[in-house]
């Protein structure tokens, strides 16, 4: 079958189910699914509007796992979530392992006592990370409202632990004007994650050491290089990026910000993007009035995992393949992660 055929197909599928089914595609997705998609946008934005659709018996999440998670957390128990490609993960999340944030937090808890932090994590984190942060009193964020998550955890006069990207936690501490030498790393494989009893005690934000390739593939001499063959131009960078490279751009912000940014520049502006490049090649087509570019190019091949022939043999084989779980109990916790950041904050989209 063509890819044209692939998405005839689709579409039946999308006519014959009308209000009954939703296809929810992240940014990163490629074109063809966002052309069958009926929304698109951030992984909290996508859940959000998935709740939303009470008619919605099934719920398909082009994106990778913890967002299909995150979706299914966030439906009504009548609904159920499905991914094309259950293989589509996120090497970020899987870099907290549930064991291992456990052992973390009990060498934390031995040094500083038990109610001293907070921990709070990164909506791109499995629902065991989600939930060990609801247990705890701790809260989800997403890239749009870190900032804001971080000051009511240090208004409680309280320390973060903050899960599984260093980068965004290390940039929304800069941001909110915490020194360096309070901010620690956590390497899971390291005794006291590689610190010093003295550091453990002095740390204002303990930072989980994880990353996303897509975004630490820029370096500061990516947008050196991108100012001199563009001289006018704008740089806008992910919070995923390292905090030299947000230092060097003219700003950072989360997906939506970007897209926003991009949608309110006057005609005629250059912008240079650091993030997933199926992003800004889209931005590109959209704003045709404007040059918008990759400060370089970076995939998540992970994302790319999903594609118009594993989502139409979803929808073929509807409610028996590629359905979402979480466990009940983890999904308790998980759930009272995200109404937490829910009542602290509301993100952009
Ligand atoms: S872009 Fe990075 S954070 Fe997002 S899914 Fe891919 S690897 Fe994970």
């Amino acid at each position: 079958m063509t890819e044209e055929e692939q998405i005839d197909r689709i579409r039946g599928h999308k006519a014959r189910l009308g209000k009954k089914l939703v296809i929810l595609g992240h940014h990163y997705q490629r074109e063809s699914i966002i052309g069958v998609s009926d929304f698109v946008g951030d992984s909290f934005g996508l859940s959000a509007s998935a709740a939303s659709q009470k008619n919605a018996k099934h719920i398909i999440f082009c994106g990778v796992h913890f967002m299909a998670e995150s979706a299914r957390v966030l439906a009504s128990p009548s609904q159920r979530v499905f991914q094309p490609n259950l293989t589509a993960g996120c090497p970020m999340a899987d870099m907290a392992d549930i064991d291992d944030v456990e052992v973390a937090w009990e060498s934390i808890q031995q040094v500083l006592g038990s109610d001293a932090v907070i921990p709070i994590t990164y909506m791109n984190s499995s629902a065991d990370i989600k939930a060990f942060c609801g247990r705890n009193g701790g809260a989800v964020c997403t890239s749009s409202n870190a900032g804001r998550v971080f000051e009511w955890a240090l208004d409680k006069g309280r320390k973060i632990i903050f899960f599984p990207d260093e980068h965004l936690g290390r940039n929304t501490a800069n941001a909110l004007g915490i020194p360096k030498r309070q901010q620690i790393l956590w390497n899971p494989n390291l005794p006291n994650g590689g610190n010093s009893i003295e550091d453990i005690r002095n740390a204002v934000v303990t930072l989980w050491k994880g990353f996303c390739h897509v975004h630490t593939h820029y370096t500061v001499e990516h947008i050196r290089e991108a100012r001199k063959r563009y001289p006018n131009c704008k740089i806008v960078v992910h919070p995923e990026c390292k905090d030299d490279v947000v230092a060097e751009a003219d700003e950072a912000g989360s997906t939506s910000f970007i897209c926003s940014y991009v949608e309110q520049a006057a005609s005629g502006a250059t912008i240079l993007i650091a993030t997933e490049v199926n992003l800004t090649t889209r931005l590109a087509h959209e704003y045709p009035d404007k040059t918008i570019l990759p400060v370089s190019r970076s995939l998540c091949h992970n994302m790319y995992r999903i594609n118009p022939g594993n989502l139409l043999y979803t929808l073929d084989n509807l409610g028996k393949v590629n359905e979402v779980f979480v466990d009940p109990e983890v999904l308790e916790g998980a759930r009272l992660a995200l109404q937490k950041m829910l009542e602290l904050a509301q993100p952009i989209d």
